[in-house]
C-alpha cells in the first residue's frame, strides 16, 4: 500500500484527495520507482482543482514530474537503486503520476538524475525550472546574446519565470520582468532581475508596434501580455512562448513578425525529444545557482498539495514548489 494524491470523477464532479492506494492498482510500466520528492506546476495544480481538462481518464494520480530510486526494473537502462527524474510524456494527465509514494512508468520517459543534483534539487527545478531552460536555449538558438540587449521575463515571480530569470542573468543578460505582485521585486532583484516593472503597464491593447525595447523574451503568459511584448521587440528579436497563464488567446497583428523579423519560438517540454531534455539538465547543472535555486523553493508534504494547488493558480505561491513525498 502507499500514499498517493488520487483525482476521482464521479458525474460532472471531480475530487482530489489524499488515499492509500494498493500497489497492484499501479498502472503498466517496466520501471517501479520509489518517489522521494514531486512538485507542483501550474498544470498540476489545473488538473488537482479540475479547472481545466488536464486529467484525460479517471481515477488519477496527478504529478507531471517525480524523482526517486529504482525498485524494480525490466529495462535495459536501469536498475534497483538508480536514481531517476522524470518530466512530462503525459505523465499526471493520462498515466498515474508523480504525487504518490510510488510510480510505475515506461523506462524510456526517465532520465538519470544528473550530476550534481540531489533528488530534492531536481524538483526543486522541475517541469518549470526544465522549461525554463529550454526557452533559453531557443533564444540562444536565435542568437540572442546577452550583448544584444534587454531581455523581459513575464509572470517572472512564478515558478518558470523565476528559474529563467536566474539563468539568464547568471549567463549575463539584463533582466528585465513583468510581475503582478510589485512586493515581490526584493525576491526578483535577488534573483539577477535589473529592473521591475508592473503587470497592468502590458494588460490593454497596443499598438501592433511599439517602441522596439526587447533583444529576447520569455513569455509565460500569453493572451495579451504576449500580443504587447511581440510589438515591443527589438529587430530580429524572438520571445520564447511556453505558458497561458494569462490567456491561451494571441491577439497580435503579423506585423511584428513581417516588419521586424521577430520570431516567435514555441517551446513544449511535454513530448520534447530525449536529446534536448538530457542537454537541458545538463545545462541547468551548469547554469543554475544552486543558492538562488534555494532561495525560489519552498517545500511542502504529500497531505499540503491540495491546498497549495488552489493558492497557485490565485497567484499565491512565489517561485517553486518541492513535496517531500517519501
Ligand atoms: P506559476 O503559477 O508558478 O507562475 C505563473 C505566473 O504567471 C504567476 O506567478 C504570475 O506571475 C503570472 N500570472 C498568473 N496569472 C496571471 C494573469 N492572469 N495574467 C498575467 N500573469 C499572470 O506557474 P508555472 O511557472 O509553473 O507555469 C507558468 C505557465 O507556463 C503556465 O501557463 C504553464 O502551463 C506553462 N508551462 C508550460 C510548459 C510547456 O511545456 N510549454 C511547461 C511548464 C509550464 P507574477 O505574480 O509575477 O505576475
Amino acid at each position: 500500500m502507499f500514499q498517493a494524491i488520487l483525482i476521482e470523477k464521479d458525474g460532472t464532479d471531480i475530487r482530489a484527495g489524499l488515499s492509500t492506494v494498493g500497489d497492484d492498482r499501479l498502472p503498466a510500466g517496466d520501471v517501479t520507482v520509489r518517489v522521494a520528492y514531486s512538485t507542483l506546476n501550474y498544470k498540476d495544480a489545473l488538473a488537482i482543482t479540475g479547472k481545466a481538462p488536464v486529467v484525460r481518464s479517471y481515477p488519477m494520480v496527478p504529478g507531471i514530474d517525480f524523482a526517486g530510486v529504482v525498485e524494480h526494473s525490466a529495462h535495459p537502462d536501469y536498475k534497483p537503486g538508480d536514481k531517476v527524474v522524470l518530466n512530462g510524456w503525459g505523465v499526471g494527465e493520462q498515466h498515474w503520476g508523480g504525487l504518490a509514494e510510488k510510480a510505475r512508468v515506461n523506462g524510456d520517459w526517465l532520465v538519470p538524475l544528473q550530476s550534481p543534483f540531489t533528488l530534492r534539487q531536481a524538483m526543486a527545478i522541475g517541469t518549470a525550472g526544465y522549461t525554463a531552460m529550454l526557452c533559453v536555449m531557443a533564444l540562444e538558438r536565435h542568437d540572442v546574446t546577452p550583448g544584444k540587449g534587454e531581455v523581459l521575463v513575464t509572470g517572472a515571480a512564478g515558478g518558470v519565470g523565476s528559474v529563467a530569470v536566474a539563468l539568464l542573468s547568471k549567463l549575463g543578460y539584463e533582466v528585465v520582468v513583468v510581475t503582478g505582485r510589485p512586493e515581490e521585486a526584493g525576491y526578483l532583484k535577488v534573483l539577477g532581475a535589473k529592473e521591475v516593472l508592473e503587470r497592468k503597464q502590458f494588460q490593454d491593447p497596443g499598438k501592433p508596434l511599439a517602441k522596439e525595447r526587447w533583444a529576447g523574451a520569455v513569455d509565460v503568459v500569453g493572451g495579451q501580455i504576449l500580443a504587447n511584448v511581440c510589438a515591443a521587440m527589438k529587430y530580429r528579436g524572438t520571445v520564447a512562448a511556453c505558458g497561458l497563464a494569462g490567456g491561451m488567446s494571441l491577439p497580435t497583428t503579423v506585423a511584428p513578425f513581417i516588419l521586424r523579423g521577430v520570431t516567435l519560438a514555441g517551446v513544449d517540454s511535454v513530448m520534447c525529444p530525449r536529446d534536448l531534455r538530457i542537454e537541458a539538465w545538463r545545462r541547468l547543472a551548469d547554469d543554475l545557482d544552486p543558492a538562488k535555486l534555494d532561495g525560489l523553493t519552498t517545500e511542502i508534504p504529500l497531505s499540503d498539495v491540495i491546498p497549495t494547488a488552489t493558492r497557485l493558480l490565485d497567484g499565491q505561491v512565489r517561485g517553486r514548489v518541492t513535496v517531500a513525498v517519501s
